[in-house]
């Protein structure tokens, strides 16, 4: 913990933590030490961990990297967190993050950009770790702490982990509660480690895990042990390679990734096997109905009333402007654009076509794998992001479209609910990390840890 606090004061440069909270690291620590002197360690007992600003946590400022949540301290703590506390880790600090979880590149954050602490080679461009966990993603990497949590509504949790060189995994939905982390897409949120190995994503997503009857979607299910799936053994698992994630323009350094990747798990006993998810390219355009629309309810609540910032008003102001521009100063523009666009489609006009439709793409996209797997597939391997990290400013200056792009591999997880894991498995020709995507079936985290281990 103590060479953790240090490292993180000396990397104030990659503004991966927000809020730092050594005085809560040193109690934690110490009383770590007294439990495994005792002989009564649980199983992250000492270890040293960030948590992304998403998660609510008990008197620390929990802002969603926002301004809208200026100084709110919350009353409790999420229970994601307290089971990481409960299982002995020590929080170090918030994590950077894109405001409320919406972004690809940390770069709509209210705190500026996280910065990935890989460069290319020869070249001092600073480079986004990705996003929404972009701060995570840069501690983990930088080693400022030995794991982080993070969210994952559209892939926040896996491209960021491909950008840095380090493993995410997003649980099937309902594994992590998500009582206590500020809502962005409610029925694709989830939560879940980012580390630097698949061991410690099993150990940690263990911690993670747990049925709350405070989330009414948190599902009453065994947590089996996860560490203990990791047997190296994946002889006889079928593993699918779907045709539809084959994209045009793909640059030549995925593809053979790809195939690489696929060559191992051969190598390690599994067979490859083709298959086709039919309504891949309906996934963006749904998520970025579905998830907009959710967002601008959830984010219905932030009046200047209940929580954070409030505007000034002028004399003669009445309610509805002073909520007017506290949302108009507190919200950033990305937040807001996704507020109007979720307006705009749940809208009494425009709601089938556009809501009701996406939902409909939805259930699609949901049954393409469920036919998969009912043909017998354990696994899909895919590319986690179609190209290793950008620099900052590289998407931003150009339409919204090109930052949405970068989801491409990932929603589809998030619409169907799946568990999906992002592997660091090369490089590209700049030196920069490239990752792997492998998906499961739904509660099948064990497997699918088990196949990612024989990635690594
Ligand atoms: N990049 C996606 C978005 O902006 C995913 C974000 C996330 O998973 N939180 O919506």
């Amino acid at each position: 913990t103590e060479a953790c606090l240090k490292a993180i004061e000396g990397a104030g440069a990659l503004n991966a933590f927000v809020h730092h909270t050594p005085e809560i690291a040193l109690e934690r620590a110490a009383a770590a030490d007294l439990r495994l002197k005792a002989g009564d360690a649980p199983a992250m007992c000492g270890l040293p961990i960030g948590i992304k600003d998403l998660f609510c946590t008990k008197g620390v400022p929990s802002q969603a990297a926002s301004r809208i949540l200026e100084g709110f301290k919350p009353e409790y703590e999420s229970t994601v967190s307290q089971n990481l506390a409960d299982a002995g880790a020590v929080m170090l600090g918030k994590l950077n993050m894109d405001e409320f979880a919406m972004g690809s590149s940390n770069e709509t954050s209210a705190y500026g950009n996280a910065i990935n602490p890989w460069r290319r080679e020869g070249a001092d461009t600073p480079l986004t770790p990705g996003g929404s966990s972009g701060g995570s993603a840069a501690a983990v990497a930088a080693d400022l702490c030995l794991a982080a949590t993070g969210t994952d509504t559209g892939g926040s949790i896996r491209q960021p982990a491909a950008f840095t060189g380090t493993v995410g995994i997003k649980p099937t939905y309902g594994r992590c509660s998500r009582w206590g982390i500020v809502a962005f897409a409610s029925s694709l949120d989830q939560a879940g480690p980012m580390t630097k190995n698949v061991r410690d994503a099993a150990i940690m997503l263990e911690a993670m895990c747990s049925y709350d009857a405070k989330d009414s979607t948190s599902a009453d299910i065994p947590v089996p042990n996860f560490e203990a799936a990791l047997t190296g053994d994946i002889r006889g698992k079928k593993i699918g390679i779907p045709k539809e994630y084959q994209m045009d323009g793909m640059p030549a350094e995925i593809e053979k990734l790809w195939a690489d990747g696929a060559a191992m798990l051969k190598d390690a006993g599994a067979e490859i096997v083709d298959i086709s998810l039919p309504h891949t390219k309906y996934a963006l355009p749904a998520y970025y109905v579905i998830a907009p629309a959710e967002a601008s309810s959830n984010l219905a609540r932030y009046d200047g009333v209940r929580y954070g910032h409030r505007a000034k008003i002028d004399a003669g102001d009445g309610i509805t402007e002073m909520y007017e521009k506290t949302r108009a100063e507190g919200f950033g523009p990305e937040v807001q654009r996704r507020v109007m666009v979720g307006t705009y489609v749940l809208s009494a006009g425009f709601y089938d076509a556009y809501y009701n439709r996406a939902r409909r793409v939805r259930t699609l996209i949901k049954k393409d794998f469920d036919d998969v797997f009912a043909a017998g597939v354990d696994c899909i391997l895919t590319p986690a992001t179609p190209s290793a990290a950008f620099g900052l400013g590289e998407m931003t200056d150009a339409d919204p479209i090109k930052m949405y792009l970068n989801d491409i591999f990932t929603v589809t997880v998030n619409l169907a609910g799946l568990p999906g894991i992002a592997v660091p498995t090369g490089t590209d020709a700049q030196g920069l990390p490239l990752g792997l995507q492998l998906i499961g079936r739904p509660w099948e985290e064990a497997d699918l840890l088990s196949s990612a281990y024989a990635l690594e």
